[in-house]
């Protein structure tokens, strides 16, 4: 080896040893007839000293004119520091060198390699694998390999078998569009990358796996926002033989388990909600549940007291926002104008004070007497020195204006603190949406998604009414893991298709494979799935998922550093039966 140590290693107890280190320059401080030279590698850094007398001269010249980041091997021996440093592991040694060799040199880099550096997003994405030299980049995935390690040990302990699924497969229905891939040997045939491995992992089922997970990369070519990446991680899980309460239950598991290894926290209890009442409280089926603050219907107190914008509202929504009854003129008038951003949408907002001397102070006192006003309060829960803020309209959009309104105001009152952790399952989704672009339903899940029983017979009836056992774990407002109860026998499966518009043709060609296995002795199954970069983001306590993956994609799907997605060359085009240029031409 040419390290007999990492930079990361030597203490006060290796004094006198003589050892071989090898690095990245990270810092070189020339006193003249002094130089310290920093030596980095993954493990951290040790300081190499050159003192003139104690080595020769051209020792001493070679160090003080090494350049940024020039590759180095070192040999010395373990002295005790003159000054030490107590921020760094390594800070009360340096090693005296003997021998010094430079095994590559290197180009002034294109920003600073340290933890505040210099360089901008753009630049640093371009030079991804000198970013990953950082720190902060490189703690960030070792907590991912960390939550990787721990995932595989607590499904293998629990008898989950790892399996790979293709990734050259056919479509798979999770709501987004397809990357595809052409066929060369099959000419104007198409393979989909998965969206997620839903399918397979279900046929596993029928195989008798009985508890399958794999950590897995999914494809899905939506549009792009910020957090998203068109290829993502997932630990994918599938067991048989179980109801809802098992996954759930062994998915906390899993949960509690990587908080307790990775971050070294207990986690408290779970708590759960169904989506009606998440709906209903917090206008969002990820609530943050880090702060209450939750919705109060005001219609019955507010309405018919010649308040023309109340009377003709649909809904009428109040939060109490505790304490913020000393928000100034100017505080409500910026987040009258927030609510207003074409963003969040809403028209305007009203406000009550819950004054110190008990009385109210609102932006309608027009209309509303100090009675009324206290109507409101005792509704919303709200006592001296609270402010309750209003949203009106239709019912939908009210709902999801508060809801971004009661996270702004978590925000700003510091009720989200990002080492507080909550996690919720939100249960009993509906099975089906209605989208109004195609006007017909959706799966709001996935169509294996199993309809509950109990409202079955709605099916016909009252489709957007009918509840899945599907679920969602949630933390502090992000969703990380989803999954279901699936259907497992045919009738009920082509039933469902044929709810969400798909012709017997249509099912046959796409599903025709799935149909056909749960006529071999399906096994009742469910499953979920996490989204794995979000997880680990939540985990390190930042909100982006782009941070924990090795090499990702830019905002706009790009990797600027392979440049890709690029053209290909015609021979390429022609080979895989692709005429562009000929549509071109058209
Ligand atoms: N395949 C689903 C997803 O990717 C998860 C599941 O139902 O297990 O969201």
């Amino acid at each position: 080896m040419l390290r007999t140590h990492t930079c990361g290693e030597l203490r006060l107890e290796d004094l006198d040893k003589k050892v071989i280190l090898s690095g990245w320059v990270q810092r070189v401080r020339n006193k003249g007839g002094l130089a310290w030279v920093d030596l980095r590698d993954r493990y951290g850094v040790t300081q190499l000293i050159f003192e003139e007398g104690a080595v020769a001269p051209e020792l001493l010249k070679t160090a003080t004119t090494l350049g940024r980041e020039y590759v180095v091997q070192a040999e010395g021996v373990v002295i005790e520091r003159a000054s030490k440093n107590d921020k760094i592991p390594t800070g009360s040694i340096e090693i005296r060198v003997s021998e010094l060799k430079v095994l590559n040199k290197a180009k002034v880099p294109p920003f600073i390699i340290e933890d505040e550096t210099d360089g901008g997003e753009e630049l640093r994405m371009k030079y991804r694998y000198l970013d990953l030299r950082r720190n902060v980049v490189r703690e960030k995935l070792q907590l991912r390999h960390r939550m990787m390690q721990e995932t595989r040990k607590y499904m293998d302990g629990q008898d989950f078998m790892e399996v790979e699924t293709p990734v050259l497969i056919k479509s798979t229905p999770e709501g987004a569009r397809d990357f595809v891939v052409p066929s060369r040997v099959h000419g104007g045939e198409f393979y989909a990358l998965p969206q997620s491995p839903q399918t397979f992992k279900q046929l596993l089922m029928v195989s008798g796996f009985d508890r399958y997970f794999q950590i897995v990369k999914c494809f899905r070519d939506e549009d792009l926002r910020a957090d998203r990446q068109p290829e993502f991680t997932q630990i994918d899980c599938e067991m048989s033989f179980v109801d809802q309460e098992d996954i759930l239950e062994i998915f906390e598991g899993l949960v509690r388990h990587l908080f307790t290894k990775v971050k070294g926290m207990e986690l408290g209890n779970i708590d759960r909600m169904t989506y009606e009442d998440a709906m209903r409280l917090y206008g969002n089926d990820k609530p943050d549940i880090r702060f209450g603050m939750p919705f109060v219907e005001l219609n019955d107190l507010a309405q018919g007291k010649g308040f023309s914008i109340f009377d003709s509202a649909e809904l009428i929504l109040g939060i109490n926002a505790g304490g913020a009854a000393n928000y100034t003129r100017k505080q409500l008038d910026a987040l009258t104008n927030w609510v207003r951003r074409p963003q969040i949408g809403a028209k305007g907002m009203v406000y009550v004070k819950c004054n110190e001397d008990g009385t109210f102070k609102s932006s309608v006192d027009k209309f509303y007497s100090q009675e009324d006003l206290k109507a409101w309060a005792d509704k919303a829960g709200a006592k001296k020195g609270d402010l309750i803020l209003l949203l009106s309209g239709s019912e939908k959009d009210t709902r999801k204006q508060m809801s971004e309104l009661r996270l702004k105001m978590g925000d700003d009152l510091g009720l989200r603190d990002k080492s507080v952790y909550k996690p919720l399952w939100v249960l009993d989704f509906p099975l089906l949406e209605w989208d109004e672009e195609t006007a017909r339903y959706h799966a709001m899940h996935h169509p294996f998604t199993s309809p509950k029983k109990e409202d079955m017979e709605l099916l016909d009836k009252d489709p957007g009414k009918v509840r899945a056992n599907a679920y969602d774990l949630v933390i502090n407002g992000v969703e990380i893991g989803g999954g279901s109860i699936r259907i497992h026998d045919k009738e009920t499966q082509q039933m469902m298709f044929r709810h969400l518009g798909f012709t017997e043709e249509e099912a046959q060609s796409q599903f025709g494979f799935l149909m056909e296995a749960f006529e071999f002795g399906a096994p009742p199954h469910g499953g979920i799935a996490f989204g794995f970069d979000r997880l680990c983001a939540i985990f390190g306590g930042t909100d982006s998922i782009r941070d924990y993956i090795a090499f990702p994609k830019n905002n706009a799907g790009r990797d600027v550093m392979i440049n890709s997605p690029s053209s290909i060359s015609d021979e390429q085009l022609i080979e895989l039966s692709l005429d562009i240029k000929e549509r071109e031409k058209e």
